[in-house]
């Protein structure tokens, strides 16, 4: 009997700003075969956003039955919103043996490496801090409450990047790309082990 290798699980983390959406986007138009896993968050869409491509925006009582049905591979409270992760989702296509990326916040990462263990944690940073207000304002998705809190937040995030398997500096977004192309296609290789 064959039996399908596994997906690997990539979980990309980093500062609100630091640009991780962008690289993201250039990442999936050059590896299309990827799956993208889309959380849920009690978060508002941003304009532009849509519903079941960018998140599924579901009110807090949803949220909260999901948590109690034990719907989500993990969850966090992020900037004053609720964020998960769905699990059947990316439990199925990891055992169909495709490659799965999370893009979550600190504490998502930390709480999918311990039931994940094999799991490829990746730190996208801003070239400064100065760097990463700038995008944030530029960005013009922020009130002056939220960009506070996502700053302070940011500082805090940046001081658990020893706990990643690999950091990425965000100086150039298609430098970055490729760098973290180099980083999944080794795990693909089997040149690294997750
Ligand atoms: P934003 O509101 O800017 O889209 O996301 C805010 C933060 O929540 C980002 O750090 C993003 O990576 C994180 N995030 C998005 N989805 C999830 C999730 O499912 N779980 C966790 N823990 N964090 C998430």
């Amino acid at each position: 009997m064959v039996t399908k290798k596994r997906g690997h699980l990539f979980v990309i983390s980093g500062p609100s700003g630091a640009g991780k959406g962008t690289i993201r986007r250039e990442l999936f138009k050059r590896l299309p075969d990827l799956i993208y896993s889309v959380s849920c968050t009690t978060r508002p869409p941003r304009e532009g956003e849509v519903n079941g491509v960018d998140y599924y925006f579901i009110d807090p009582e949803k949220f909260a039955e999901k948590q109690r049905c034990g719907e989500f591979l993990e969850w966090a409270f992020v900037h004053g919103n609720y964020y998960g992760t769905p699990k059947d989702d990316v439990l199925k296509h990891l055992e169909e043996g495709r490659d799965v990326i999370l893009e979550i916040d600190v504490q998502g990462a930390i709480n999918i490496k311990k039931v994940f263990p094999e799991a490829v944690l990746i730190f996208i940073l801003p070239p400064s801090e100065e760097a990463l207000k700038q995008r944030l304002i530029s960005r013009g998705t922020e009130n002056e409450e939220s960009l506070m809190i996502r700053l302070n937040n940011a500082a805090l995030e940046m001081k658990l990047v020893d706990i990643y398997d690999h950091a990425i500096i965000n100086d150039d977004v298609n430098r970055a790309t490729d760098e973290l192309i180099d980083i999944i296609t080794s795990y693909r290789k089997g040149e690294k082990k997750d």
